[in-house]
């Protein structure tokens, strides 16, 4: 069986040259991600044109997912080799975009005096070191170490999220957001976001002319209102950085948890994100907490799992994509597919009402029923925007899901889609039975069916609406 669940993941310094691109792709890359609070933009640009020749390259679709760092505030950057902070040792932090060294670190928030309260804790490099704030004077805040780490870089900074008072996106987000629909990116992850409303102030077109939204669920507003959330978002992310800071960590876990059966009721692909192969930084092989962590999340229904430092700054992001690939793909063969349905059947996946959600719901249950029951060999779904894809997605049926699009950036927004192999369909005009005879032609080339299968085929019959409301079983010629 072929991998089920995607792979994100980030490029930076160590990943940036055209051979590890196309590698990391090789590898099962499914979709990258340039995290723009580091570096300029000028070079971000540059890797989103080398990530298209990559895959160009590579002859596999990639999806490029630019994620915007929002409100997020970070350390001034680490001495070469960086920095061991003890337990007790005492520091100040002040405002400023200065280098920080082992008395002062600058914090590159304006507000620091004003929002961070004597008293509160603040969290370096996602729980590296934790420090508290003992004091404050007119321009900076005595901390002391409760909780001592290696520090280097520009470590983020965790302000808690209902004292941070920027909106977010902020204004830089939204103008390095511009230069990439400009270019044409397919996705967008918004940080810290706390509403809905935080979701719809990115104001770019509705995918697939747009990106795909991504909302990053880090704060407790986020967790307070994911509903909403996730209604008003193309997709999630677990962004386990942060809302591990914002919670007890005991929480964690169940947090993830309960945001992706959020994500599945809705239709929404949901990546679950930050440290999953952390110690691959540095070392070859993960540790085992980190193998079983990446198996768990798929288990938990992960559309996508990411990899952030460990393929930006790693020594090796190509064996660690290649990694996470083979430790992903055994916990697919192990899913419990039977026993997801009975599962689904309490998460209310039906949407309510009427309308062209419903009849799609319907419609993917009845193609993954009849899919399962007519042991077909596949599931082919001709899509515009993906949505089917999307939302036949939730019943993790065993049977392959082949998602077509004739709009070349739904096929790559769908390599974020559990379980989905997207395929460009040539925009050819004509009726839908022409189009699905080109969809089956076009996998038995591929290889992905044979003649004497049996297929369902879900499609949509009319342009104008996003409704999939044929379903065909169909033995291949
Ligand atoms: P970040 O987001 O790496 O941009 O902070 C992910 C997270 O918080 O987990
Ligand atoms: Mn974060």
């Amino acid at each position: 069986m072929a991998r089920r669940t995607k792979i994100v993941a980030t490029i930076g310094p160590a990943s940036e040259s055209p051979t590890v691109m196309q590698r990391m792709v090789e590898a099962g890359m499914d979709v990258a991600r340039l995290g723009l609070a580091h570096d300029t933009l000028d070079l971000q640009i540059e890797r989103y044109f080398r990530l298209r020749a990559a895959a160009e390259a590579a002859g596999r679709p990639l999806g490029i997912l630019v994620d915007l760092p929002g409100p997020k505030v970070r350390a001034g950057s680490f001495p070469d080799g960086g920095l061991d902070l003890a337990e007790g040792q005492h520091l100040r932090l002040t405002p400023g975009t200065g280098h920080s060294t082992a008395e002062v670190v600058e914090v590159d928030y304006e507000g620091l005096l004003d929002d961070v309260q004597v008293g509160d804790s603040l969290m370096f490099g996602d729980g590296s070191v934790v420090v508290a704030v003992r004091d404050r004077d007119g321009d900076g805040l005595a901390v002391e170490v409760d909780h001592g780490g290696h520090l280097e870089g520009r470590p983020g900074v965790h302000v808690p999220s209902d004292r941070l008072r920027v909106p977010t996106p902020t204004s830089a987000d939204l103008r390095m957001l511009d230069a990439f629909v400009d270019v044409g990116v397919d996705m967008v992850a918004v940080s810290f976001v706390r509403s809905a409303h935080d979701v719809r102030r990115v104001g770019t077109e509705p995918h697939p002319r747009g990106p795909l939204v991504i909302a990053k669920v880090e704060t407790r507003a986020a967790v307070e209102n994911l509903e909403g959330i996730v209604a008003a978002s193309g997709a999630i992310m677990v962004a386990r950085g942060d809302l591990g800071a914002e919670f007890p960590i005991e929480e964690l876990p169940h947090l993830q948890k309960r945001i992706i059966r959020k994500c599945i009721a809705l239709g929404r692909p949901v990546i679950t994100a930050t440290q999953m192969l952390e110690s691959m930084i540095h070392a070859a092989t993960p540790t085992r907490a980190e193998a079983s962590d990446v198996a768990n999340a798929v288990f938990d229904g992960s559309s996508a799992v990411m990899l952030s430092g460990e393929t930006a700054i790693g020594h090796d992001p190509v064996g660690t994509v290649r990694t996470m690939a083979r430790i992903a793909g055994r916990a697919d063969q192990e899913f419990d597919y039977s026993g997801w349905a009975p599962q689904l059947s309490q998460l209310n996946v039906v949407t309510p009402g009427a309308g062209d959600a419903q009849v799609t719901d319907a419609m993917t249950m009845a193609a993954w029923r009849a899919a399962t029951e007519a042991r077909a060999s596949a599931i082919l779904c001709l899509s515009r925007t993906g949505f089917t894809v999307r939302v036949i997605a939730r019943f993790r049926p065993q049977t392959k899901i082949l998602g077509f699009s004739t709009d070349e950036r739904t096929v790559r927004q769908l390599t974020l889609s559990w379980g989905a192999t997207p395929i460009a369909l040539p925009e050819r005009g004509g009726e839908t039975h022409t189009q699905i005879e080109a969809a089956i032609e076009i996998a038995r080339a591929r290889g992905e069916i044979r003649s004497g299968d049996t297929v369902a085929v879900l499609a949509g019959t009319h342009g104008g609406s996003t409704a999939t409301d044929q379903l065909r079983l169909v033995h291949v010629p």
